[in-house]
This record gives C-alpha cells, sequence and structure tokens, in this order.
C-alpha cells in the first residue's frame, strides 16, 4: 500500500506533466513560445485535418446522393442511356482552397470542391450542375473553347440543376423567386461562368455570347421532361 507522501508524489508528478502537456496545447493553439517553423508545421498540420475532414465529408454525402438523390440518379441513369458510363470515381472530392463548389474537365471527370460546399443541398445541385456539363460534352460534342458553345451548356447546368431554386435564392438574398427571377439567376450565373473562361477576354463578350444562344438553349430541358 502507498504511504501518504508517495501517494502526494504521484499527484504532483501527474499534476505537472497534465501542466507541461497543457502548456504545449496552448503554446501549439496560439502560437505563443513557437517558432516560425513550428508555427508553419502547425499550420500545414491544421491544414492537412481540415483537408481530411472535409475529404471525409464530401465522400460521404457523395455516396448517398449517388443513392437517394432523384435528380443525381436520374442524371447517372441518362448518362449511361448515351453511354457515357460515369462512375462514383469520375466525381472527385478535392480541396479548391478558394469559392468554387465543382467543375467540369471533359479529360478528367467532375471535380467536387470538398471545402467549398455550403450544406448537402449545395453538393447536391453541384452534382447535378457538373453531370449535365458531362451530357452535353458527350451527346453534343461541346467545344469548351468555343463561348457559344460553353454559355449553351451553362444555361442549361443553371437553369435544370437546383443552382437557381427558390431557397438558394433567398438564401442568397434576392427574395423570393419569380419566374423572371429564375431567368435572371441563371444568366447571371451563366455570364459569370462564361467569363471565367481562359478565351474569354471580357465580361461584355460572355454576356455577348449568352445572349447569342439563350433562346434556344434555355428551351432545352434534355433530359429532364420539364423543372422537377
Ligand atoms: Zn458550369
Amino acid at each position: 500500500m502507498a504511504s501518504p507522501q508517495e501517494d502526494n508524489a504521484g499527484k504532483s508528478s501527474e499534476g505537472s506533466s497534465s501542466f507541461e502537456q497543457w502548456r504545449r496545447k496552448a503554446a501549439w493553439m496560439t502560437g505563443l513560445g513557437l517558432s516560425a517553423e513550428d508555427v508553419k508545421r502547425r499550420d500545414e498540420i491544421s491544414q492537412l485535418q481540415r483537408d481530411e475532414r472535409d475529404w471525409k465529408w464530401c465522400e460521404k454525402k457523395k455516396a448517398e446522393l449517388l443513392h437517394t438523390s432523384p435528380a443525381v440518379v436520374f442524371m447517372m441513369k441518362q448518362l449511361k442511356l448515351i453511354n457515357c458510363n460515369v462512375t462514383a470515381d469520375h466525381l472527385m472530392c478535392q480541396p479548391c482552397h478558394r469559392l468554387s463548389a465543382g467543375g467540369f474537365s471533359h479529360e478528367y471527370g467532375i471535380l467536387l470542391c470538398q471545402d467549398g460546399f455550403r450544406n448537402k443541398k449545395h453538393m447536391e445541385d453541384t452534382i447535378v450542375h457538373e453531370l449535365i456539363h458531362m451530357y452535353d460534352h458527350a451527346k453534343f460534342k461541346v467545344d469548351w473553347k468555343n463561348l457559344k458553345h460553353q454559355a449553351c451548356s451553362e444555361i442549361r447546368a443553371a437553369h435544370l440543376s437546383g443552382d437557381c431554386s427558390y431557397r438558394r435564392e433567398f438564401d442568397r438574398g434576392f427574395g423570393l423567386r419569380f419566374t423572371a427571377q429564375h431567368m435572371d439567376c441563371v444568366r447571371r450565373r451563366a455570364v459569370l461562368s462564361v467569363s471565367l473562361n481562359p478565351e474569354c477576354p471580357d465580361e461584355a463578350t460572355a454576356v455577348k455570347a449568352v445572349n447569342e444562344v439563350w433562346d434556344s438553349c434555355i428551351k432545352d430541358t434534355r433530359p429532364f421532361d420539364e423543372l422537377y
């Protein structure tokens, strides 16, 4: 049986090691007392931990949406029907470290910006948006360097994906959705996407490309019969 003295000694040493652990943790969190190299290392580790957490969230939600989202399941089926065998592996979760949600590359597939989603619904809309680009690429042989081609696909993707849904518009502070407002949103988003094309010199050129194809592309709701 330990004597009271030994007990005290044990507690005291445990207390000092806890204190030391807390001190190191506090220094790690606040950066106080750390060298510049340690601060850099700490920030790199924090970033890796954030990336890991975001990636796990993105992969989990992606798997759920591929099974439960009517729009995602529908688009995956439509792509198979036109011999575009897209699988979960073509939808890649990666950190983007910027204000973006996703992207489509006919060479690499679909990029899901694991750090760019506000919530699962935003991710769902983004996946449908990018699947519409994939559908257009497979069915209509889109030339992504041609601004009018891209404009048409952007109009369709914004119109059909839910990007401009009532809730989303409301969340952005644009008030209640009316048909005219939905169209304004589609137009605004299509112009923004086209203006990011390296082939596009300025916003006026993007507006012109969107205007030129607007009437025919807004009516083209394939493969959806009507807006869901
Ligand atoms: Zn797009």
